[in-house]
């Protein structure tokens, strides 16, 4: 018999209170970190936070038995501003809000990234329910891949390049059989990811399109530090000049764009363009492609559809990522 746990759940379009208008992006680990600590007079419902399968299925029975709207929101944890901004975009249209907080194994190559990943679940808490998560799902490696596990989710295609390519296929092998399991733990009617990996974006599209996973997938757009360096978890590992180095990836970005504006329609004169800029701040990139942002085919000119430019490099030992849709008939770049 299974007791029936309630959600607080809000009701769809209630923005989150408490957030910072205008937050920055150390604020909440530094002079707010005893603001956000004490929600006693918060009046939102507690986030909950829960380590097991059976749980979080508990805790979404009734929620999804009165025909409310759940969104889902899969993290690796070490949230910034990037995470928020997709919590905030399922708050706004779902009734429900699970932010999943688990650094997936499966998808490391190097035994060495696993391990020096960030992870600080208490802040991670905070954060997430700041930004108006209702349950956080935080299981141990052995409740997702329990002795036996046995079962890899593979997508073909897409995720051959780039990504693919780099950190072999063991990568998104991890990553969508991950997000399969996850999609079926929460069964949400939305899932949020962040064009920043626009790759695993149109990863997840194919496999819940193949495997009739009734759930729509949303990217929202790539949030970014004034100076234009795509916040990721990643980047707390740069080190001295490692952070201004790290520019040549949105300058390259830039130099692909003010290419197309400017007429160009050549793919290896625009990747050229933007090799430029990458060589100019003394990185070299592992990869820097233009592709369709759907099948990742390599796109030789651009000619009417949206193109995307993916980049991969570097910076000391951290490896960093980062893209941009192209949009030949309308210089300003939009979002998948
Ligand atoms: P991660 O914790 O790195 O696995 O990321 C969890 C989700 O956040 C993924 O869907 C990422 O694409 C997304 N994400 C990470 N960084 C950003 C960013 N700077 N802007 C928007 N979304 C992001």
């Amino acid at each position: 018999m299974v007791e029936p746990v309630g959600v607080g759940y809000r009701s769809r379009g209630a923005p989150p209170t408490g957030w910072p208008a205008n937050i920055q992006r150390d604020r909440y680990l530094t002079e707010d970190w005893t603001d956000m600590n004490d929600v006693s007079n918060s009046t939102l419902p507690r986030m909950r936070t829960l380590r097991t399968i059976g749980a979080l299925r508990t805790a979404l029975l009734h929620p999804r038995g009165d025909g409310r709207r759940i969104g889902l929101v899969p993290t690796m944890g070490a949230l910034h501003e990037g995470h928020v901004v997709l919590v905030r975009r399922a708050r706004a249209s779902c009734d429900v809000v699970v932010v999943t907080l688990f650094v997936n194994p499966t998808q490391f190559g190097e035994a060495s990234d696993l391990r020096a990943y960030p992870r600080d679940e208490e802040r991670d808490e905070l954060v997430a329910e700041r930004a108006g998560a209702d349950l956080l799902f935080a299981p141990e490696p052995d409740e997702i891949y329990p002795p036996g596990f046995a079962t890899t989710v593979r997508v073909g295609g897409v995720s051959g390049p780039l990504e693919g390519a780099s950190r072999g296929a063991a990568h998104f092998d991890g990553v969508a059989t991950i997000v399969a399991k996850l999609l079926n733990i929460v069964q949400p009617d939305v899932a949020y990811f962040g064009q920043k990996d626009a790759q695993q974006v149109a990863v997840i599209r194919r496999l819940a399109r193949d495997l009739d996973i009734p759930v729509e997938i949303e990217a929202c757009p790539t949030v970014r530090d004034p100076d234009g360096l795509a916040l990721s978890s990643r980047n707390a590992r740069l080190r001295g000049d490692q952070r201004g180095r790290a520019l040549a990836l949105p300058r390259a970005l830039d130099a692909a764009r003010g290419a197309v504006r400017t007429g160009e329609r050549d793919g290896a004169a625009i990747t050229a363009a933007a090799r430029r800029a990458m060589r100019d701040a003394g990185v070299e990139p592992e990869y820097l492609e233009l592709v369709s942002p759907d099948t990742f085919i390599p796109v030789r000119c651009v000619d009417g559809e949206p193109v995307l430019v993916a980049v991969a490099a570097r910076v000391g030992d951290v490896r960093l990522i980062d893209n941009e849709l192209l949009n030949p008939t309308e210089p300003a770049t939009g979002s998948l």
